[in-house]
């Protein structure tokens, strides 16, 4: 059994990330469970300088207290174990010739509120000839073929959840397995069990449940965290988002009161300054908000430079 953190190295963890992989700490600690982490680094095109960014999260997970079991994986070195497990997914997908514009154009509104298009299936039925065609001009991606399954699962922190999984892609034109299908086979084979992460994945959590059931493995239990955000009600901006341990430390914080900082936005009992670990026996799901957090001005504020 174990809960996890999995960053993306496209910045450095702001104040949201850093409190999101608290959140997943405790929760898998005062439970019993060993803690994974996984840098997913998948794009290494879009995550040019990922080395150094995964350096410094992995860096600062550890000076805030946030102990792991295990290598930490690296998503760039998986590809072998995505193939294996694509395998297993034999008469489930397509090749999928559509370029965004072309899914753009042939969808109505974005449905949900992620803004999330599903997929209208222009190439579920293409005949082998037209497939031969095609690819002559453009490589394919690979989409599952969900059938409109509905999914439905009871999120620990939002509660009851479903929706239709619509035939989203596994595998990009270019080669590079999506998140999608990456996080499920390495959930599964890190032992992962309860995933901690932030709201904005919740729609996913939808596709992935059902991929995970495709390729036989164990749904993990869900908490989506509602996310931090700027006093405005506005997501973290760059700008904003800036502001994360490091930032934080110049300005004379002790890592003690980041701790503080971001276990009270838990809703935890909490002094001045703690530590990660005197912090797992007071953790309770309850106490964790349902809104999202509004981190305070002043603080964002120390991000300016
Ligand atoms: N890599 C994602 C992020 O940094 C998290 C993915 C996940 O937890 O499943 O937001």
């Amino acid at each position: 059994m174990a809960g996890r953190f999995a960053p993306t190295p496209t910045s450095d963890l702001h104040l949201g990330n850093l409190r999101t992989a608290l959140a997943a700490w405790l929760a898998a600690r005062s439970s019993g469970r060993r803690f994974r982490l996984r840098v997913e680094d998948l794009d290494r095109d879009r995550i040019a300088a990922a080395g150094p960014i995964a350096a410094r999260q992995l860096d600062d997970l550890a000076a805030l207290g946030l102990t792991h079991d295990g290598p930490v994986v690296w998503q760039s070195a998986r590809t072998a174990a995505y193939e294996k497990a694509l395998e297993r997914l034999d008469g489930l997908t397509y090749e999928c010739f559509c370029s965004r514009q072309e899914i753009a154009r042939a969808t109505v509104a974005p449905h949900g509120d992620d803004g999330l298009r599903p997929y209208p299936g222009t190439c579920r039925d293409l005949s082998a000839a037209e497939r031969a065609e095609r690819r002559r001009s453009r490589p394919p991606a690979l989409r599952v073929r969900a059938e409109g399954a509905v999914v439905a699962l009871t999120d620990q922190l939002a509660g009851p959840t479903s929706g239709t999984v619509d035939d989203f892609v596994i595998r990009r034109g270019d080669g590079l397995f999506a998140y999608n299908f990456a996080v499920v086979v390495d959930d599964a084979c890190q032992g992962v069990d309860q995933v901690v992460r932030g709201a904005d994945l919740l729609s996913s959590a939808l596709r992935q449940a059902w991929l995970a059931r495709q390729l036989g493995l164990a749904v993990p239990q869900y908490a989506h965290l509602p996310l931090a955000v700027a006093p405005d009600g506005g997501r973290l901006a760059k700008r904003d988002g800036a502001i994360g341990l490091a930032r934080l430390r110049r300005r004379g914080w002790s890592v003690g009161q980041v701790v503080a900082l971001l276990a009270r936005s838990l809703g935890l009992d909490c002094p001045e300054q703690a530590t990660a670990a005197e912090m797992v026996t007071g953790f309770d799901w309850s106490k964790l908000p349902a809104t999202e957090w509004i981190v305070p001005r002043q603080i964002l504020d120390l991000g300016q430079v």
